[in-house]
C-alpha cells in the first residue's frame, strides 16, 4: 500500500528549504536504523522455520501480551547472541530456551539474547519470547501504523494493526529484517466474546474460554513476510465462493462489519475479477492453501497475505477519487486491486532490502493497467498508466538507501508503473511480456529477492540488455530527453539528461509514417521524405522532449 505522494504532495507545498531540510534529515541513519534494516552478525547464522504467536488483546486498555515460539534452523557458526526485535514501548519480560531463561540486553529496538548452550549448524531450535505492553497506536494507518483501536458505528470494538515501513516488531517479537521469511505461522488471537478476529490464512479452530474471551487459532502454510501478518478484530460477519482458477478451486472469504453485508455482496464482485486478470497476467494465485481473503477494517487497506485488509468505504477508485484523472480509475475498486496485486508483487516475490521496494510497488502499480487491459483492452490501460504520470516527482530515486530500513521515492508507484508500461514497448510482444511477468512469479516463487534478480530476468527474458534502463529509471530522477532538430528534410536527433550507455530506442511518428529510432549520446541524423516536418513520440514511453 502506502501512497506516499499524498504526504509528499504536503511537503512540496511547504516551502523549498524545509523540504530541503527533511530530505536532509532523511538521509542521517542511526545505529538503530542498521540494526534494523541489516543483516547483522546475531541474525545471520539462524533462518527462520516457524513462528507461533500467541496473543491477548484487550480493547479496554488497549494493552497486548502473550509469546511468540520461534522456530529457528542453525545456518552457520552461531553468534554468542540472537538478535530478537521489538519496538518500545513493548517490552520481552522474559526469554525461555531448553527450560532455561535467558539473559536479555536490550539495544533500543533490537533485544539480544545470549544463546548460553552450544548450538550446531543444522540443528532445529526454538526460543519463547513472552512480552507484553501498549503497543504504539497508529497514528495516520496505514502509513504511520500501529494499533488502530477504533470503534464501528455500532460503538463495538474495531480494531487493527498495520505496520508495513516501521515493522511488525512494533507489536510482536521476531526477526524484524525481510530477507528472512518463517516457513509456515500460526497466529493464536484471544479477544473479548463478541468480538471476531480475522488473520492470515486459516482458520484451524475457535475454543470460547471461561473468562469471556475467545481464542482464534490461524494458520498460515506458505513463507509470510512479517508486515504481512496482522490482527484485526471485530464485529464480523463473513460471506464466500469458490474461485475456478488455475491450480484448482481457490476459496475466497469476505470479512466484513455486520452491517455492511449487502453492500459487500455487490461490491466485492470486483474480487474475482481481479482474480481472474492476474492470474491471466501473473500465473496462479500464489497462496491456494490459506485461501484468499478481503477483511474489511478502520483504515484505509494494506497487502496483508491471503488477509488484504479492505477500507475504502466501498467505494470505486481511490476513495472515490480516480489517481490517474483519465475517467479508467473509477473503473474499479483501487483497495481490492492494487491491494491484491500485491499478493504477486510484495507477498509472492518479496524485497530483501526494503530500498528495493519499487519491487513491491512500481509492479503492482503497474497491475492496475493490467486489470483495465483485461476488461477494457490496451488502449484505456494506456490512458491510465500514462494518466498517473501527473503523481510523479521526481524528488529521489525509487531505490533507497540499503541496510538501514530506509524506502526509496515515493515515485517507486507510478514511475515504477511507466517504467515497466515502457519495457512492455520495448519488447514489443504483448504475449512474451504477458510470459515474462507469470514468469517472474514462477521463477522467484515465494522468495525474497534483489533488485539485481529482477533486473537479470527481465534483461535475460527479452534478450535485450537493460542495464542502462534500469541504472537510468531506478537510480537517477533524470528523465530521458529527446533532443531534435528537422531542418531541410534531415531530423538530427539525441538523447539527453541520460546515464552512460543509455541508447534506448524510441517508437515515434515522422511525418506520417511510425518508425523506431536509435537515440544514443551523440547526435544521429536521418532524412526523412515526408513533406510534412514533423515528430512525434510514441506517448506510451516515458521520456521527455525538447525540439530546438
Ligand atoms: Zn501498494
Amino acid at each position: 500500500m502506502k501512497l506516499k505522494y499524498v504526504c509528499l504532495i504536503i511537503v512540496i507545498l511547504s516551502t523549498f528549504s524545509v523540504k530541503a531540510q527533511l530530505l536532509q534529515d532523511k538521509e542521517k541513519f542511526t545505529h538503530q536504523d542498521t540494526l534494523r534494516g541489516s543483516i547483522t552478525p546475531e541474525r545471520a547464522w539462524w533462518d527462520l522455520t516457524y513462528y507461533h504467536l500467541d496473543i491477548e488483546v484487550k480493547p479496554e486498555l488497549k494493552f497486548i501480551s502473550g509469546k511468540n515460539t520461534i522456530y529457528y534452523k542453525v545456518v552457520s557458526e552461531p553468534n554468542e547472541f540472537m538478535q530478537i526485535d521489538l519496538q518500545q514501548p513493548m517490552e520481552i519480560t522474559k526469554a525461555i530456551q531448553d527450560g532455561k531463561e535467558l539473559e536479555v540486553q536490550v539495544e533500543g529496538n533490537a533485544n539480544f539474547l545470549l544463546i548460553p548452550t552450544k548450538q550446531n549448524i543444522g540443528d532445529i531450535k526454538s526460543i519463547e519470547i513472552h512480552y507484553n505492553g501498549y503497543p504504539r497506536e497508529a497514528k495516520r494507518a496505514p502509513w504511520d501504523g500501529g494499533f488502530s483501536w477504533k470503534k464501528d458505528q455500532n460503538g463495538k470494538h474495531f480494531i487493527a494493526t498495520s505496520c508495513q515501513g516501521l515493522g511488525a516488531s512494533l507489536w510482536w517479537p521476531n526477526k524484524d529484517h525481510m530477507y528472512d521469511e518463517v516457513d509456515s505461522m500460526l497466529i493464536s488471537v484471544t479477544n473479548p466474546k463478541g468480538l471476531t478476529n480475522v488473520s492470515n490464512g486459516r482458520l484451524r479452530k475457535l475454543v470460547e474460554n471461561n473468562n469471556n474471551t475467545v481464542t482464534s487459532h490461524w494458520f498460515v502454510s506458505n513463507p509470510i513476510n512479517n508486515y504481512g501478518v496482522n490482527v484485526n478484530i471485530g464485529d464480523y460477519t463473513n460471506f464466500s465462493e469458490v474461485f475456478k482458477g488455475e491450480k484448482g478451486d481457490l476459496d475466497m472469504d469476505y470479512w466484513v462489519l455486520k452491517d455492511n453485508l449487502e453492500r459487500a455482496i455487490t461490491h466485492f464482485k470486483d474480487a474475482p475479477k481481479m482474480m481472474k486478470a492476474f492470474e491471466h497476467w501473473f500465473g496462479p494465485y500464489p497462496f491456494y492453501e490459506d485461501s484468499f481473503k478481503l477483511v474489511e477494517v478502520p483504515y484505509l487497506g494494506m497487502e496483508h497475505q491471503s488477509s488484504v485488509t479492505y477500507g475504502n468505504q466501498y467505494k470505486q477508485g481511490y476513495l472515490g477519487r480516480d489517481l490517474s484523472g483519465t475517467g479508467w480509475g473509477l473503473k474499479f475498486d483501487f483497495i481490492i486491486i492494487h491491494e491484491a496485486g500485491h499478493e504477486w508483487f510484495a507477498n509472492n516475490i518479496t524485497n530483501k532490502d526494503i530500498a528495493d521496494m519499487w519491487i513491491h510497488e512500481g509492479f503492482t502499480s503497474y497491475s492496475e493497467n493490467l486489470f483495465l487491459d483485461y476488461y477494457y483492452g490496451k488502449e484505456a490501460s494506456a490512458d491510465y498508466v500514462i494518466g498517473t504520470r501527473a503523481n510523479i516527482q521526481n524528488d529521489k530515486p525509487l531505490i533507497g538507501t540499503y541496510n538501514v530500513n530506509n524506502e526509496g521515492s515515493s515515485d517507486m508507484y507510478y514511475k515504477g508503473a511507466n517504467m515497466l508500461h515502457t519495457l512492455r514497448q520495448l519488447i514489443e510482444d504483448d504475449e512474451k511480456w504477458r510470459q515474462i511477468l507469470r514468469g517472474l512469479n514462477s521463477e522467484f516463487y515465494h522468495q525474497t529477492v534483489t533488485t539485481k534478480q529482477i533486473e537479470d530476468y527481465l534483461s535475460e527474458q527479452s534478450g535485450i540488455d537493460l542495464t542502462a534502463f534500469f541504472n537510468q529509471y531506478l537510480r537517477t530522477t533524470k528523465i530521458p530527453t529527446l533532443e531534435y532538430e528537422i531542418k531541410a528534410g534531415e531530423l538530427k536527433y539525441r538523447w539527453t539528461d541520460i546515464v552512460e550507455g543509455f541508447d534506448m530506442p524510441l517508437k515515434v511518428v515522422i511525418g506520417n509514417e511510425e518508425q523506431w529510432i536509435y537515440p544514443k549520446a551523440e547526435w544521429k541524423s536521418l532524412m526523412t521524405k515526408s513533406s510534412k516536418m514533423s515528430l512525434i513520440i510514441d506517448r506510451n514511453f516515458y521520456v521527455n522532449s525538447k525540439e530546438l
